[in-house]
């Protein structure tokens, strides 16, 4: 295990972002592994309070992450947002947006979706009641538009 965990610090000090967040285990960690950890001085690797909040209503998940000291202070909040994303947060450039407002700007209903553009139910996934829709055609004469 204590192998495992330098492999992974190692492999981390050249990570991107991305791989950064894959690599990392999910939080929380179980108590027996963050006491492993503290017990090793030699390990980079410290649990870490972040607390994520949504951008729409300010809703905020605060955890404890396992993260480096060779970790930017954005990779550190990387860490943190790739679990939320796990749990349905979304977290990209745009900001940190909540379960319940992570769709809220770009996932639309899809019912009555069709092959054509923009065509289906016009309200977002999720709407209420969830069988009343309003679908729209889709931009069959809007070709000059284009
Ligand atoms: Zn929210
Ligand atoms: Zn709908």
């Amino acid at each position: 295990m204590s192998d495992h965990r330098h492999h992974l610090a190692e492999q981390l000090g050249h990570a991107t972002v991305e791989e950064t967040a894959a690599a990392y285990p999910p939080a929380p960690l179980p108590p027996a592994v963050i006491s492993a950890i503290l017990r090793d001085s030699d390990s980079p690797l410290y649990p870490s309070k972040i607390v994520v909040f949504c951008d729409e209503c300010g809703a905020e998940d605060a955890r404890d992450y396992m993260v480096s000291t060779e970790q930017t202070s954005a990779e550190r909040l990387e860490v943190a947002r790739a679990h939320l994303r796990a749990q349905g947060w979304r977290c990209d450039e745009s900001g940190d947006y909540c379960t319940e407002h992570a769709s809220a700007e770009e996932t639309f209903c899809d019912f009555g979706v069709t092959s054509v553009s923009g065509s289906g139910c016009i309200l977002l996934a999720g709407h209420e009641p969830a069988n009343r829709h309003v679908v729209t055609p889709g931009d069959t004469d809007d070709e000059d538009e284009w």
